[in-house]
C-alpha cells in the first residue's frame, strides 16, 4: 500500500503496529522516568508509627488546658526520646511530658506535641527530670504524624501505568521496593543510508557529508527513553541495504532509518522493505518530511525518515518519539501545545501541514511565536535555537502577524499539561 495521507492517518498507522514491550525488574533508581508495570503495594504502614513532627515535648493536651504565655502550664519531663528510640515501656501520665525529637515515636499516654520554641525550662536541663513551662494549649494531635498517614500496609502505593518521578521513587523506597518492574526501554536501530556519508570524525572529501543524522536520531532516541544502537553507514545499494535491515531487525525492537526514502535513482529503502517485510505508506501531507516510510520487518516496527536533517528531526518527533513512548507504556504521548500569536506574517505555499521550527515566548503576558528566517529542511540551527514546532494547518495562504497558532512544546514533556 502506497498513498498520500494526513499526519493523523499516518500516525495511526504507525501506532497500530506498536506493542508495549515486556516489563523488566530494575533497581529503584533505574526506574526513574519509566512506567511501572504492576501495582506496587506497601509492606508496612507509612509512617510505621505515630511520630513527632517537631522537636519539642510530647504531652497530654488536657494537662495544658488554658495555658498561655502569661499563665503557662508546667509539666515534669519523664523521658528524653530521640529519633530511632524504642518507646516501649515509656508512658506519659497526668502532669508529665516527654522531651521528643522530630521523627521519634510518640510514647503512650501523650496525644500532642508542643514545639520547643513555645516552652521554657523551669528547672533542670530540659531533659529527663526537668520541669518545663508551656505557653500554649496544643490542639489534640497537634504536630503528630499519624501511623499509616501516607499509606497502609497492603494498599497500592503506585498503580501500574504510572510514570515514576522522584516522589514516586521515594514512596517506593519507603514501602520496601528495592527493585520494581517497569516496561523495557526499546532498543532502537539507527541506520543512516547514503553513499555520500562519512563518519563524524572524518573530514568529508569531495561530494561527501558527515553522517550527522545518526547522532541526532540517536540523541532523540535517548531523549525518548530508548537505547540507540547505531549501525555503520549503509551505502546506497540493494545488497548492503538488505543486509543492514536484516541485522537490525534481528537485534532491535524498532528500526529508524534516515535517507533513501525518496524517488531518487539510489533510494533503496522502499524496495528492500517491500522485499523483507511490509511497507505501509510513503507520503504524508506535511512539511518538512513529505516522504516517510512505515513498515515492519518480521514484526519489528520500521520507520524510514527522510534524509534532510530537519526533516529527520521533525519526522522523529511526530512519529517515532510517540511510538517509543508507547512501547514503554506511557499513556501520554503528545507534547503540550501552547497557543501563541505569530510575531510576523508567514506565507504558506503548499497545502500540507507545516511544522516550522520556532520559538514561543511570553511577551507582555501573551505568548508570541517567532520564526527564524531560514526554515530550510537542510538546516538544524533553527531547531537548535527554537523551543517548539509552529504548526500551520493544511491549506495555502498568508498567516498574518497576530494569528493564533499551535506551538508544539519541544521543551516540555508529554503529560504535563
Ligand atoms: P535522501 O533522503 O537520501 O535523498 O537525502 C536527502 C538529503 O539529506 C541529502 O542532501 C542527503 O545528503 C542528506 N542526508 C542524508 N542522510 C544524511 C545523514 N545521515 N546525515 C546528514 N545528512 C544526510
Ligand atoms: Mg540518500
Amino acid at each position: 500500500m502506497t498513498q498520500t495521507m494526513t499526519v493523523e492517518e499516518a500516525r495511526q498507522l504507525v501506532f497500530d503496529r506498536i506493542k508495549v514491550l515486556p516489563a523488566e525488574e530494575v533497581s529503584l533508581l533505574e526506574a526513574l522516568g519509566r512506567v511501572l508495570a504492576v501495582d506496587a503495594t506497601s509492606d508496612i504502614d507509612v509512617a510505621p508509627f505515630d511520630n513527632s513532627a517537631m522537636d519539642g515535648f510530647a504531652v497530654r493536651a488536657a494537662d495544658l488546658a488554658g495555658a498561655t504565655a502569661d499563665s503557662p502550664g508546667e509539666l515534669d519531663v519523664i523521658a528524653h526520646i530521640a529519633a530511632g528510640d524504642d518507646v516501649e515501656g515509656i508512658a506519659v501520665g497526668p502532669g508529665q511530658a516527654a522531651r521528643i525529637m522530630t521523627g521519634a515515636a510518640v510514647p503512650q499516654g501523650a496525644d500532642s506535641v508542643v514545639m520547643v520554641e513555645r516552652t521554657s525550662v523551669v528547672s533542670g536541663d530540659g531533659g529527663m527530670g526537668a520541669r518545663v513551662a508551656f505557653e500554649i494549649e496544643p490542639r489534640l494531635g497537634e504536630h503528630i504524624r499519624r501511623r499509616g498517614e501516607e499509606v497502609r500496609a497492603g494498599d497500592v502505593v503506585i498503580s501500574a501505568g504510572e510514570k515514576l518521578g522522584p516522589a514516586a521513587i521515594g514512596l517506593l523506597a519507603s514501602t520496601g521496593h528495592a527493585t520494581v518492574p517497569v516496561y523495557r526501554r526499546p532498543r532502537v536501530a539507527v541506520l543512516s543510508t547514503g553513499s555520500e556519508l562519512v563518519e563524524v570524525a572524518e573530514k568529508p572529501g569531495p561530494g561527501k557529508i558527515r553522517n550527522s543524522n545518526s547522532y541526532s536520531i540517536a540523541a532523540q532516541v535517548i531523549a525518548a527513553g530508548g537505547i540507540p544502537v547505531r549501525y555503520p553507514i549503509v551505502a546506497d545499494d540493494m545488497e548492503t541495504t538488505r543486509a543492514a535491515f536484516e541485522k537490525a531487525a534481528a537485534e532491535c525492537d524498532f528500526i529508524a532509518t534516515s535517507g533513501g526514502v525518496s524517488v531518487g535513482d539510489f533510494d533503496f529503502v522502499k524496495p528492500v522493505l517491500e522485499e523483507l517485510g511490509e511497507l505501509d505508506f510513503c507520503k504524508v501531507k506535511m512539511r518538512p518530511g513529505n516522504p516517510q516510510t512505515l513498515g515492519s520487518i518480521r514484526g519489528v516496527p520500521f520507520f524510514g525518515l527522510p534524509g534532510n536533517p530537519t526533516s529527520t528531526y521533525v519526522g522523529f518527533e511526530i512519529f517515532v518519539r510517540p511510538s517509543l513512548l508507547m512501547m514503554q507504556g506511557f499513556s501520554a504521548i503528545d507534547r503540550p501545545v501552547t497557543m501563541a500569536r505569530l510575531s510576523h506574517d508567514v506565507k504558506k505555499k503548499q497545502d500540507r501541514r507545516y511544522y516550522l521550527r520556532g520559538r514561543v515566548e511570553l511577551v507582555d503576558g501573551e505568548y508570541s511565536a517567532s520564526l527564524p528566517n531560514s526554515q530550510s529542511s537542510a538546516l538544524l540551527t533553527a531547531a537548535h535555537r527554537g523551543n517548539c514546532f509552529v504548526v500551520l494547518p493544511e491549506g495555502e495562504g498568508v498567516f498574518a502577524a497576530g494569528t493564533l497558532v499551535q506551538c508544539v512544546r519541544l521543551d516540555m514533556e508529554e503529560g504535563v499539561q
